[in-house]
């Protein structure tokens, strides 16, 4: 694609590199079939092609944003199919990252939307925080009906919506910053543990560590370490995830120069895919540059870490399981075999639902922020894996997780928690208590 940058816009790092990007789209329009928006609106403009165009004339024009280019780009759900699909290897997601921060500083949203997301990069990545919202959230569901007639209002019902049925439970061993491996160590890996995460469910970290810990690995909380930056990042809080993903730097740089580190594991793929870009968010903070470039090399998703250790090969067992694969993991960190050959060894059937490519709607805050959009695309997902008549859906995500479980009546666990069981584990307790 044909750019106009000036010499002068070009000085700009980030302008440059956005440049680059552009300049390597052949305007083919492979991407738009597989882009869930486009799928489900078939608007030009909701495509991965017709973002690339708004972005370009936008930044070439150095202009601020319209309200036309934002909802576009805000419904882009940065599931990043379209990066899997293009054959001329156009680097989506560094390009709508660059648009929504440029979004976050020329664009002035209606005031009810601001508070919104301000609320929303407050209180997600902050787990207590989050513990005490979910907790006035089951309190406010009578409430829904009314709150449909604010401004927001359908956005609030969403984020309703999200907080689970039961509280969840509470952190398990949160206190044990350092598990200790059964038998002769063999390595030490940091585990994040994140924010929502731990506060919707915890029993993931707690599968991991387990069958970390059993097979020969010390693990440690790093301290200091939080939030990613995922979520802020992809509402264009630039210099917030930035800040998270110092945060997070330092905490693991001490462990590394401490008692040294083999890997950062990383039981959220969502989360993985932002460490794993690390080295490229701060590619210009000369601080942190290298820092964060050893943090990202250092990034595992969990199931990588399980894919090296000496697994035993099962028996077949008698439950199916159709796995969702995560946009994160399979668009984002390009992993895509690895997870259903690990239960499949472990003796699991497993199962590949129809359109396996299309996002379910969850996409860190997106559920909330476009619920028209999200709902059919969760409801499209969920037909698809009830469709394979599986017992349990097996995911590496736990937005995906929250997000079908409101829809589905199958029960639906993480891929480590099933792993776990099969050496040796306990059973994952939404196998052992399934939805009523
Ligand atoms: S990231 Fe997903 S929603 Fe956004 S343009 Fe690409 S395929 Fe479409
Ligand atoms: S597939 Fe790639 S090159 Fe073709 S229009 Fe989409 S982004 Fe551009």
């Amino acid at each position: 694609m044909q750019t106009n940058f000036t010499p002068e816009q070009l000085l700009d790092p980030q302008m440059r590199e956005s440049e680059q990007i552009l300049r390597t789209c052949v305007h083919c329009g492979f991407c738009t079939a597989t882009c869930p928006t486009y799928v489900l609106l078939g608007d030009e403009l909701d495509s991965p092609r017709g973002r690339i165009y708004l972005m370009k004339d936008m930044l070439e024009g150095g202009k601020p944003a319209t309200g036309e280019v934002v909802k576009h780009i805000d419904r882009c759900l940065s599931c990043l199919s379209c990066m899997t699909t293009c054959p001329s290897g156009v680097n989506y997601m560094h390009l709508v990252d660059h648009a929504r921060a440029h979004i976050e500083k020329t664009y002035r949203r209606p005031p009810a939307e601001r508070l919104l997301r301000k609320v929303l990069a407050t209180v997600l990545p902050r787990p207590g925080l989050f513990r005490a919202t979910l907790a006035l959230a089951r309190a406010g569901r009578f409430a829904a009906p009314l709150l449909r007639h604010l401004p927001q209002g359908s956005r609030l019902v969403a984020m309703l919506a999200l907080a689970p049925k039961v509280p969840p439970s509470r952190p398990v061993a949160a206190a044990e910053r350092v598990a200790r491996p059964q038998g002769v160590r063999k390595g030490r890996v940091a585990l994040l543990a994140g924010c929502a995460q731990t506060v919707l469910a915890p029993e993931i970290n707690a599968a991991a560590t387990r069958l970390l810990t059993r097979h020969g690995f010390e693990v440690v909380s790093a301290r200091g370490e939080g939030c990613c930056g995922a979520l802020v990042h992809h509402l264009g809080r630039e210099e917030q995830a930035l800040d998270f993903a110092r945060r997070n730097i330092d905490a693991w740089t001490a462990e590394i120069e401490g008692e040294g580190l083999d890997a950062i594991a990383i039981t959220a793929s969502g989360c993985g895919t932002t460490v794993k870009d690390y080295g490229f968010m701060l590619r210009d903070d000369r601080h942190y540059r290298a820092k964060a470039e050893r943090i990202s090399a250092l990034t595992r998703d969990i199931s990588e870490i399980i894919g090296m250790l000496d697994l035993p090969e099962a028996k077949p067992r008698d439950l199916v399981v159709a796995y969702h694969s995560a946009c994160s993991m399979q668009h984002g960190q390009k992993i895509v075999t690895g997870p259903k050959s690990l239960l499949k060894r472990l003796g699991f059937v497993v199962k590949d639902p129809a359109e396996g490519h299309l996002c379910c709607g969850s996409a860190g805050t997106y559920n909330i922020l476009q619920p028209e959009i999200s709902t059919p695309l969760r409801d499209r997902k969920v037909a698809n894996l009830e469709a394979t008549r599986a017992e349990v859906i097996a995911t590496g995500n736990v937005g995906c997780m929250t997000q079908i479980a409101q829809a589905s009546a199958i029960p639906i666990v993480h891929t480590v928690e099933l792993v776990d069981w099969a050496t040796g584990g306990p059973k994952p307790p939404a196998l052992a208590h399934p939805p009523a």
